[in-house]
């Protein structure tokens, strides 16, 4: 591989692969891409804000947990826990790494009745592929959370081990670090258009904002919740929407009297965790409709009107908290099936979907990029196979349904 640019406009007029979107995704197939030696091809990552202020990644939650419905999910974010425990050794340069400052607090969905039999069934799928849950009684519940409330539910999940909570932008800049020092390069600009065979069965060039053209074999769509736009371009159709998620951040001025609290799904849809010394809430707003890509107003009657009532009977401490700050970002929302879309499309082969991942992207963008570099360089998934991700099940409208989302 050759290159090392930090920025600016690309120095070539052609490259092996353009990925578009220089966030965690972006950079982490451009991280695998360049660590794998048996890719020997050049690659540019066009990220239009080097800021990276308004990316997914950066306004995440941040979270890792292993409570999925799909094995699939269930063994991406397994392979994140494998990353991040050897994080130091992957991403390092000349011995230095940013610090993911990884805390293990698990995640605990809770259920009433009418919750048991989903909770149930993937507190089995989970077990079949190693992942270390619990499912508690509302006696064990209270045992061990004696500051819930917990008259409602009839059990709950308790992850017991690697899931928790990390550093984002520690993560994302991680792959950037390495990946650079390997080779690729990145380009500050705006991907505009995409120029095709007159068959419009390939992509030729990659248009830029800046009048840039570079040709390509291959442009993979890492743009997060503008994935469309992107689809757009080659005419593919693709249902993922920005949709808006809040964070909130509060102080409790009685510390809760027990364990630490873990990342916990109430039956609402609410969830709280820890945020030392604080903590974060959230919630799925009550209209959950597609919004614009710059739309960042934070919905301040979300908070007042839903999230604080739901901590307050959850958790009665929550009732004297004062909220010290609070920001939105958007999910790549799937709206057929709140999975991923992954893999080249059928009409368009050298397009690849890097898409769709709502509110777990950042654990699976390990997984995620090193799948799709075998792709891209085998022409096969040879660690977890994300055939399921691919984009034929978009065009032919059958859905590929995850459980547990948040
Ligand atoms: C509030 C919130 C909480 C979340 N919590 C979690 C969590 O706990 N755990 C978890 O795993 N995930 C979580 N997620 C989801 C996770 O953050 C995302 O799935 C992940 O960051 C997606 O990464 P990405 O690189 O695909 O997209 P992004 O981070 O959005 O990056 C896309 C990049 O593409 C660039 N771009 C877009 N269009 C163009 C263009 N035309 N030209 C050039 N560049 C372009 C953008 O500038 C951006 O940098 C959360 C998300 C939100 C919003």
């Amino acid at each position: 591989m050759t290159g090392t640019g930090r920025g600016g406009g690309p120095r070539e007029t052609a490259y092996d692969t353009v990925i578009v979107g220089g966030a965690v995704m972006g950079s982490s197939l451009a991280y695998w891409l360049s660590e794998n030696p048996d890719y020997d091809g050049t690659v540019l990552v066009v990220e239009m804000d080097s800021t990276y202020e308004r990316a997914s990644t950066t306004l995440s939650e941040a979270s890792v947990r292993h409570q999925f419905s799909e094995p699939v999910n269930i063994r991406l974010s397994m392979f994140a826990t494998e990353f991040i425990a050897e994080f130091h050794q992957h991403v390092q340069v000349d011995g230095e790494s940013p610090d993911l400052g990884f805390r293990d607090t698990g995640y605990l969905f809770l259920a009433t009745d009418d919750g048991m039999d989903v909770l149930r069934e993937n507190h089995e799928a989970q077990r079949s592929c190693g992942a270390e849950v619990a499912l508690l009684s509302p006696g064990e519940l209270a045992d061990r959370f004696g500051y819930m409330h917990i008259d409602d539910l009839a059990g709950a999940s308790l992850g017991l081990r690697n899931e928790g909570t990390l550093d984002a932008y520690s993560l994302m800049r991680g792959f950037q670090q390495r990946a650079r020092h390997n080779g690729v390069e990145y380009a500050t600009d705006r991907v505009i258009g995409l120029r095709t065979t007159p068959a419009r069965d390939r992509v030729t060039h990659v248009e830029m904002a800046s009048g840039a053209v570079v040709a390509c074999d291959r442009v993979v769509n890492c743009t997060g919740p503008r994935a469309r736009w992107m689809a757009d371009l080659v005419d593919l159709p693709l249902p993922v929407e920005p949709r808006i998620r809040g964070a909130w951040v509060f102080d409790c001025r009685t510390p809760l009297d027990g364990p630490t609290l873990p990342l916990t799904i109430d039956t609402t849809g609410m969830h709280v965790r820890t945020e030392p010394p604080h903590y974060l809430a959230g919630m799925p707003p009550v209209d959950d409709i597609a919004v614009d890509p710059e739309d960042f107003a934070v919905r301040e009657a979300e908070w007042e009107d839903h999230i604080w009532p739901a901590l307050v009977h959850r958790i009665p401490a929550f009732e004297r908290i004062g909220v010290t700050h609070r920001w939105v970002g958007h999910y790549a929302y799937n709206t057929l099936d709140h999975n991923a879309v992954v893999g080249p499309a059928g009409a368009v082969p050298n397009f690849y979907f890097c898409n769709g991942f709502s509110g777990h992207g950042l654990q699976q963008s390990a997984g995620v990029g090193r799948a799709l570099n075998e792709l891209i360089t085998y022409n096969e998934y040879r660690t977890i196979d994300l055939s399921q991700m691919g984009h034929d099940r978009i065009v032919a409208g059958k859905p590929f349904l995850e459980k547990a989302i948040i």
